[in-house]
């Protein structure tokens, strides 16, 4: 079964996510449980709770058709102690608001070095911040997303995935999620059927397909190999859409969240259409 939706609004609050989700017939969202770009938040109240619960039962969303996605402030691999806790401390708030939700997985991009120590420090910085995390919680998985490489962001290559991964202790409750355009950014030519296929074989020996959780469903704007993080429309921009028939027709990326971050919200029930019709 493949769960395919989109990065819905969860403006006015959580609870308008699910019933956004339904309307561009999507069996799939993910969404942020605060604002993404600002540190504090207001503690989510039982009425919001029980309300984004309920709409998620009335449209039929388990909580492995959601990918919660955390705030683009969070550096869990930041090289300075303070702006480190300050992170951390946001992180395990996100996880906590995603257990709160009955959700069971959190996206994060794994963390930027910022040119002040070594990959491999950040590395390792990124998985002690993880163990940290899930030291406190029960329930929710630390979903990494692959980067583009762009700047100093680490998680780029399935390499850096796996070393992340193989530093936390309970790896029961770690995962990653793939973009696609982010891959196709940071050099992975998953264009055609052959490059998929060769790609994701890589994957499957660096990483493994246990740990995939998510997948982010994007076209690219910008170039193999690029290192630049510009989302583009399904079958716009310079990834094609062979690599979207591939995914929609291998049982590996079932029952897990296939989420569009495309940038003109206005196709995503279109695109969502699209990708469900592709199956074969
Ligand atoms: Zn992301
Ligand atoms: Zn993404």
């Amino acid at each position: 079964m493949k769960y395919i939706g989109a990065h819905v609004s969860a403006g006015g609050g959580v609870e308008n996510a699910p019933v956004n989700a339904h309307k561009i017939g999507a069996t799939a969202f993910a969404l942020f449980t605060k604002n993404q770009r600002q540190w504090e938040a207001k503690p989510l109240t039982r009425e919001t709770i029980e309300a984004f619960k309920s709409g998620c039962a009335k449209y039929g969303y388990q909580p492995h058709q959601i990918l919660p996605h955390d705030s683009y402030l969070i550096n869990l691999g930041h090289p300075e102690p303070e702006a480190l806790q300050k992170s951390r401390n946001a992180f395990l708030d996100e996880m906590q608001r995603c257990g709160q939700l009955g959700l069971d997985r959190l996206n994060f991009h794994p963390g930027s070095h910022l040119n002040q120590i070594s990959e491999e420090q950040c590395l390792t910085t990124i998985a002690e911040s993880i163990n940290w995390a899930l030291n406190q919680t029960s329930g929710v998985t630390a979903v990494i997303e692959n980067t583009a490489g762009q700047g100093s962001n680490l998680g780029f290559s399935f390499y850096q995935l796996k070393k992340i991964i193989d530093k936390v202790e309970d790896k029961s409750r770690v995962g990653v999620c793939i973009d696609t355009c982010h891959a196709y950014s940071a050099g992975y030519d998953i264009k055609t059927k052959a490059g998929f296929e060769k790609v994701f074989h890589e994957f499957e020996v660096v990483v493994g397909f246990q740990y995939l959780k998510g997948m982010h469903i994007n076209g690219s704007k910008k170039e193999l190999g690029s290192r630049v993080d510009r989302h583009d429309s399904l079958g716009t921009g310079t990834l094609g859409l062979e690599i979207f028939e591939c995914i929609m027709n291998d049982s590996r990326f079932d029952g897990i969240p296939l989420i569009l971050e495309t940038p003109n919200e206005e196709l995503w029930a279109e695109e969502i259409e699209l990708l469900k019709n592709m199956q074969k």
